[in-house]
């Protein structure tokens, strides 16, 4: 699935032995592999080659500039969910019209920003939004297209209630009830045209059934409002296919497509668009975060490792209750890890991994068995590409990490580390905000 390994005990990104990246620029640092990004895509795109996809990266998984050109030099179009992504994925050199808009609360500001760029669709989640976008496209005398994001109402069986998106309930898109109206009132519109339809169920999903449901019903409709007369130019079916958190938890490309080419093939044999949104797919096992050991605590019962990142860098476990395989990157070489996941090796012993922020939920680990952990070892937590630096805050004034990019034996700081400095900048200088008081 990736391209880190263990060799004589030491941990190695392509050929890169950490303990000197880390010796270089410090922890906390992410660590992604080039090698790692461009299998992932390209057996995704292998996949579902008979559909010849748009394969549109979701920058909101992991959306380090670096990342989204060599995605770009590999096909990609992006999916994107704020004007700051637009403006990234502009920076990464993207072809602007294999992009695509989503999330529930476009401002004007980002939908102008969006129509100067000429992105390739909105994806729309409301009626509201609809007319708010068709209004400021016609004020500037310009056209957009649409896809009307549906929710197929199908529980994806995702690992947290967080991460579902497409139940009937949830806050995106409309049922599909809605969407035949959807495209009855606002169908034949000028600036906007709607000439799409989208889905995302929610993520990560590790089975292949939500997605044949969802696509089914998705081509139900699809056919309904073509005979309805509406041009039905391109279907996106979102992203949300899982990583391997743990060893052999997804299914492979392979197994998705084989499922839901076989739907979509017709569709696009007539004429028509694929599209897709993977995200933590490309990124999430392409990706860890470095940290050192600061103290070792026995409190009670309980043995604690104190590491000088938490919450603040890595927010899934506190967030999602997620796991994240967690190993030293310098062991003996008999302590090399089989797999990733709870492990039964002789001399482990339960360690709850916590962070330096005050709160009690700031932990990477809770009781996970781990060699014996001393003060300044380094540690790997795995899979932290997808979802970890996007979601870095500065709570407790922390500065973000750095971000390192491996290309076989060579290592780039392809974002440098937060200077406290940054952290005081934007407050250094009060301004008066009511002129003349
Ligand atoms: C977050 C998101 C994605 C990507 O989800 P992954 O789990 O990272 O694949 C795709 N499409 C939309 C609309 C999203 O919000």
């Amino acid at each position: 699935m990736d391209h880190f390994h263990f060799d004589d005990g030491r941990l190695y990104c392509e050929q890169v032995d950490l303990e000197r990246v880390a010796d270089r620029v410090g922890t906390p640092v992410f660590i992604y592999s080039r090698a790692t990004l461009e299998a992932h895509y390209d057996r995704l795109a292998e996949a579902f080659a008979p559909l010849d996809p748009v394969i549109c990266y979701a920058v909101k998984s992991c959306d380090n500039l670096s990342i989204l050109a060599l995605l770009r030099n590999r096909g990609a179009g992006m999916d994107v969910v704020s004007g700051g992504e637009i403006l990234r994925a502009r920076a990464a050199g993207v072809d602007m019209s294999r992009v695509v808009y989503a999330g529930v609360g476009k401002t004007d500001v980002e939908i102008e920003l969006a129509l100067d760029e000429g992105i390739g669709y909105f994806n729309i989640e409301s009626e509201a939004e609809f007319e708010n976008i068709a209004a400021i496209a016609a004020a500037r005398g310009t056209t957009a297209r649409a896809a009307l994001r549906i929710n197929p109402d199908i529980d994806p069986r995702t690992a947290h209630a967080k991460t579902t998106t497409g139940k009937k309930e949830s806050k995106f898109g409309v049922d599909i009830e809605r969407a035949r109206r959807f495209f009855a009132t606002y169908g034949h519109n000028e600036h906007l045209r709607l000439c799409a339809v989208h889905m995302h169920i929610g993520s990560p999903v590790y089975e292949v059934e939500p997605y044949v449901n969802a696509t089914e019903r998705a081509m139900q409709l699809v056919r309904e409002l073509q005979e309805a007369g509406h041009h039905i130019e391109a279907i996106d079916i979102g992203g949300g296919f899982g990583a391997d958190y743990q060893t052999d938890q997804t299914p492979a490309y392979t197994e998705y497509a084989r499922r839901i080419v076989p739907l979509l093939q017709p569709f696009k044999d007539a004429g028509g668009r694929i599209l897709l949104e993977p995200g933590r797919t490309i990124s999430a096992n392409a990706g860890i975060l470095l940290t050192s050991v600061q103290y070792m605590k026995e409190g009670g019962a309980k043995t604690f490792a104190i590491v000088d990142t938490g919450m603040h860098h890595l927010l899934r476990p506190t967030l999602y209750e997620s796991f994240h395989f967690i190993w030293p990157i310098h062991v003996s070489p008999d302590m090399v890890p089989p797999a990733r996941g709870e492990l039964d090796l002789p001399g482990l012993h339960p360690v709850d991994v916590v962070g330096p922020i005050c709160e009690t939920g700031d932990y990477l680990a809770l009781q996970r068995k781990l060699p014996p952990l001393h003060r300044g070892d380094r540690l790997a937590i795995f899979a932290a590409g997808a979802y970890g630096r996007v979601m870095a805050s500065n709570y407790n004034s922390m500065p973000r990490p750095a971000e390192v990019l491996i290309h076989g034996s060579e290592a780039m700081l392809v974002r440098r580390r937060e200077t406290w400095d940054e952290l005081l900048g934007a407050e250094t200088n009060p301004q008066p905000v009511l002129l003349g008081t």
